[in-house]
């Protein structure tokens, strides 16, 4: 075959297309095929006005046809839109299997994933979803040859195109100026999922403001603290934080959920608070904010970076502190304090696939305990309720809602299953803050001791088309940030430290937050310093006679 043979079946097998045509294709492919979520949850926002529904999808449709466009360069446009294609593609199947919204803080969340969570994910259904809707239209982009205009022509020609649909775009939106600020008003979050711009901006944002991470220093916070009233027991005070995974209010018993999901809970002489609302909707806003000194309303992602935690104040009160891992890190709360990731142990008692069972915890507790010579603090972080696959986060013994969803996504399971194994992950939590308070019992001739336990965030298990977390705050359903928040203290604090308990009881019912967490630390510690607000300690109120220094004088 000579080369003017080749040449010409080649060109069979490979149509020309212009590079224009291309943008467009690509765009068209896009807003159809990635985008379902996108369409429904506009379509619902526009309500009955399907003429403003129509000129909004125009509007978009212009909007990303100029970006798109942006990107039809020689050497570049097949990169670029292939890159597009399969952003577009991971992104939707979240978006359209799960409800999740692909922004800055999920993508947080995703990069501090472990390589176990990670894979939870990676399922056959996600594969054959990229395979289809990801690979396949690539292979199409890769195969075409596209046709270049002779490069100042090109520029001109792209020029056009890319200004006519920003006219488009600004024509619409503020031509009908009103229609679109008053839904986009109502519905915030009604650009949240458009596929594959959206989740790329948020990648883009994210990388940026990690790399700005690198260099932040906490400043020293409340380094006059000092432990008080010491006298009222020769005791070491021992506070032992549970912090849950995923656990959401709805699903606990003890605050009146109709199934039996707390029955170890319930027999001990626990505080429940009720009202309890998360600081975010996924780990990585929720646990900084929630160690933090700042309340919701004023936390950010870089503040809880720029300063030092309730942790760090605990430390300069001169109480030990610690935190044993069995999730996905601390992120950065204990930079400054003695730290251990169990799932590096292997443990293969409790461990499987780089993953552990929550017990692995507790089963750490006695030694910790052996070692206490003075006040002490440690935090066991959960692993809890943590899905798509809730299955794994229980034992046997624990599998007592069946039949149980033992998948890593859904769609094999029916909304029964997916709930069953959800609860079952409670009934371990139950099990595992019931034995370290049975532990803490057995000490309480040598320590004062207590446990706190609340959940960094709740959790999505098909409410109004949602599942799992992390969707933005302001839109987020109940179930995301309703959490439980319970302590118990050993009937020695609560006499040597003046707890009235039926007081605190009967405040247990009204409004608390994560807002409360850093108070109520230093509050039980009896830790004064100019930090504290009493006004956030849950338990000031419930104290008898004069026994904490409320700050310092
Ligand atoms: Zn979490």
């Amino acid at each position: 075959m000579n080369d003017t043979n080749f040449a010409r079946i080649s060109r069979v097998f490979r149509p020309e297309i212009g590079s224009v045509t291309l943008c467009l294709l690509t765009t068209i492919y896009l807003l159809l095929i990635t985008n379902r979520t996108f369409w429904s949850k506009a379509f619902g926002y526009f309500g009955v006005d399907h003429f403003g529904f129509a000129i909004f999808a125009i509007g978009i449709a212009a909007a990303s046809m100029g970006v798109v466009t942006l990107f039809s360069a020689k050497y570049i446009i097949k990169p670029f839109l292939i890159f597009f294609v399969i952003a577009a593609s991971a992104a939707s199947w979240f978006t359209d299997a799960f409800g999740v919204i692909v922004d800055k803080e999920m993508i947080r969340n995703a990069a501090v994933s472990t390589g176990a969570e990670a894979g939870h994910l990676i399922t056959p259904r996600f594969a054959l979803h990229l395979l289809l809707t990801g690979a396949l239209p690539s292979l199409l982009i890769i195969w075409v040859r596209i046709r270049h205009r002779p490069i100042v022509q090109k520029l001109a020609h792209n020029t056009v195109v890319i200004l006519a649909c920003a006219a488009v775009f600004a024509a619409i939106g503020f031509g009908d100026y009103r229609t679109f600020a008053g839904v986009g008003r109502a519905h915030k979050d009604i650009l949240d999922t458009l596929n594959p711009f959206v989740p790329i901006t948020s990648a883009v944002k994210f990388a940026i403001s990690s790399g700005e991470d690198a260099n932040v220093v906490a400043q020293p916070l409340g380094t006059d603290a000092r432990r008080v009233n010491t006298v009222a027991t020769n005791k070491p005070r021992v506070v032992i934080v549970v912090a849950g995974e995923t656990g959401r209010a709805q699903d606990f018993s003890l605050g009146g959920y109709e199934r039996e999901t707390n029955p170890e809970l319930k027999k001990q002489n626990i505080v429940y608070f009720s009202k309890t609302s998360s600081c975010g909707t996924a780990t990585a806003v929720s646990i900084p904010c929630l160690f933090s000194v700042y309340p919701r309303s004023a936390y950010t992602h870089r503040k809880g970076l720029e300063t030092e935690n309730v942790l760090d104040v605990l430390g300069h009160a001169k109480v030990s502190v610690s935190w044993l891992d069995n999730d996905t890190g601390s992120y950065h709360v204990t930079d400054r304090v003695p730290y251990a990731f169990l799932p590096d142990s292997a443990d293969p008692r409790f461990c499987k696939d780089g993953e552990c069972l929550d017990e692995i915890l507790s089963d750490k507790v006695d030694d910790w305990l052996d070692k206490v010579k003075g006040d002490s603090v440690l935090v066991l972080h959960q692993l809890g309720s943590h899905g798509p696959a809730y299955y794994a986060r229980y034992p046997e013994a624990f599998r007592r809602f069946t039949p149980d969803c033992r998948a890593n996504d859904f769609g094999s399971c029916s909304p029964e299953e997916i709930r069953n194994a959800y609860d079952n992950t409670i009934l371990y939590t139950d099990h595992l803050v019931s034995t370290v308070i049975d532990k803490l019992k057995r000490r309480s001739n040598t320590m004062a001791a207590s446990v706190v336990y609340f959940s960094d965030h709740g959790e999505s298990l098909g409410e109004n088309g949602l599942y799992l977390h992390g969707t933005p705050y302001v839109v987020a359903p109940v179930q995301q940030t309703h959490v439980p928040f319970l302590v118990w203290l050993s009937d020695d604090l609560q006499a040597s430290a003046g707890y009235d308990m039926a007081c605190l009881a009967g405040t247990a019912d009204k409004p608390t937050s994560h807002d409360n967490f850093f108070h109520s630390m230093l509050g039980l510690m009896d830790v004064s310093t100019k930090v504290y607000d009493p006004k956030l300690d849950v338990f000031s109120g419930c104290r008898k006679g004069n026994t904490h220094v409320a700050s310092a004088p």
